[in-house]
C-alpha cells in the first residue's frame, strides 16, 4: 500500500506542488491566477472544473486574505475534495445477489488495461475469500482469451472461454454467467472487446452481450476502463461507451505513467460516474480503490 501511495504521489506531484507554490505568494494578482489556471489545465482537469476551482479559490482568497503554506494546503484540500465529490458511491459490486452471483461487465478500448484490471481485481476478491469466475467475451483477438485465462490461472480463478476463434461474444458471456450461477460463485467478471474504430459494430456487440447476459441475471456493474495517459482521447472514449452501455464506474489505469492526475476530475464530471479504482502499474498488486481523501492528500504531499 505504501508503494502504491508513493506512485500516486509521484503522478500528482507536479499539480499539487505548482498550486501550493503559486497560492503561497504574498500577492496573488491576475498573472498568478492565470498561472494557476494553466497549471490546472496542464494537469488535464478540464475547462469546466478549472473554472469552477479557480472561481472558488479566488473568492476565498478575496474574503479570507493571505494564508501561510499550511493554510493554503488546507484550503486546497477542501476545494479539491469538494470538486471530486466524496459523496459518490465507489464500491464495486462483488457480493451475491440472492441466489445468483454479482455480474460485472468490463468495457473499454483495446490496450487501456481491461484484462490486466480484471486480473488484479480477481486477485483482490480472492484475497477477500470470494469465489470469482471470469468470462472471456473478447473473442475477436485470439490472444485476448488466452491472456485472461493466464491471469485467471495466476490468481487461481476459472475462466470460461470459447475454443473457437471469432465465436459469438454474447454466447461466451452467457455461458460464463451460467457457469457462475451453477457454481454458486460470488462474482462473474466479463471481459469484452474494444474496437472503437468500428463504433457501430462495437455498440451492437456490447449491447447484445448485456442483453444476452440479462436473460439470466442483471448486470450489476459496468466498469469502463480508461487509460489516464490518453487525456482528451480518454474523454471521447468515455462518451462513446456511455452511449452504448450504462456505465456505473470508471477504472483509471496507468496513473503511474502520467503527471496529469486531474483527468480523474474531468472524467467524473463528463460522465457523472465515479472513478472507483485506479491502476498504478503492471503488476498483480498495482490496483487501488479510489479514495478521494487519499488522492487529494497525494496531490498535496
Ligand atoms: P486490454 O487490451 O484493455 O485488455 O489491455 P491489457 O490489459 O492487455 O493492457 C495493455 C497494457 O497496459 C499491458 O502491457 C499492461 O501491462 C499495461 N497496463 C495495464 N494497466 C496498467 C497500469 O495501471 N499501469 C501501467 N503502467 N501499465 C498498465
Amino acid at each position: 500500500l505504501a508503494r502504491l501511495r508513493a506512485r500516486l504521489v509521484k503522478s500528482n506531484n507536479a499539480l499539487g506542488k505548482g498550486l501550493l507554490v503559486l497560492l503561497s505568494q504574498d500577492k496573488i494578482d491576475d498573472d498568478v491566477w492565470d498561472d494557476i489556471e494553466e497549471t490546472l489545465l496542464l494537469a488535464d482537469l478540464g475547462t469546466d472544473a478549472t473554472t469552477e476551482l479557480v472561481d472558488s479559490l479566488r473568492e476565498r482568497v478575496k474574503i479570507e486574505g493571505h494564508r501561510d503554506a499550511e493554510g493554503v494546503r488546507s484550503m486546497l484540500r477542501e476545494e479539491l475534495t469538494k470538486l471530486i465529490d466524496p459523496s459518490m458511491d465507489r464500491s464495486v459490486a462483488s457480493d451475491r445477489r440472492g441466489d445468483r452471483p454479482a455480474v460485472v461487465m468490463v468495457v473499454g478500448v483495446n490496450g487501456v488495461g481491461k484484462t490486466t484490471t480484471i486480473g488484479k481485481m480477481a486477485r483482490v476478491l480472492v484475497a477477500e475469500d470470494k469465489d470469482v469466475l471470469l468470462g472471456a467475451a473478447d473473442t475477436f483477438r485470439a490472444a485476448a482469451a488466452e491472456q485472461l485465462q493466464t491471469w485467471g490461472a495466476r490468481v487461481g480463478v476459472p475462466t470460461v472461454r470459447s475454443d473457437v476463434d471469432g465465436a459469438d461474444p454474447a454466447s461466451v458471456a452467457y455461458e460464463a454467467v451460467k457457469a457462475g450461477i451453477d457454481q454458486e460463485v460470488d462474482v462473474v467478471m466479463v471481459d469484452t472487446a474494444g474496437r472503437l474504430q468500428n463504433k457501430v459494430g462495437l455498440m451492437d456487440e456490447l449491447g447484445k452481450i448485456k442483453r444476452v447476459i440479462e436473460k439470466q441475471a442483471e448486470v450489476d456493474e459496468v466498469l469502463l476502463v480508461l487509460d489516464a495517459t490518453t487525456g482528451q482521447n480518454g474523454l471521447n472514449q468515455a462518451k462513446v461507451f456511455s452511449e452504448v452501455v450504462n456505465v456505473t464506474g470508471i477504472v483509471l489505469t496507468k496513473l503511474d505513467g502520467t503527471a496529469k492526475g486531474g483527468i480523474v476530475v474531468a472524467i467524473q464530471r463528463r460522465l457523472g460516474v465515479p472513478v472507483k479504482l485506479v491502476g498504478l502499474g503492471e503488476g498483480a498488486d498495482d490496483l487501488a480503490p479510489f479514495v478521494v481523501e487519499d488522492f487529494v492528500d497525494a496531490l498535496l504531499e
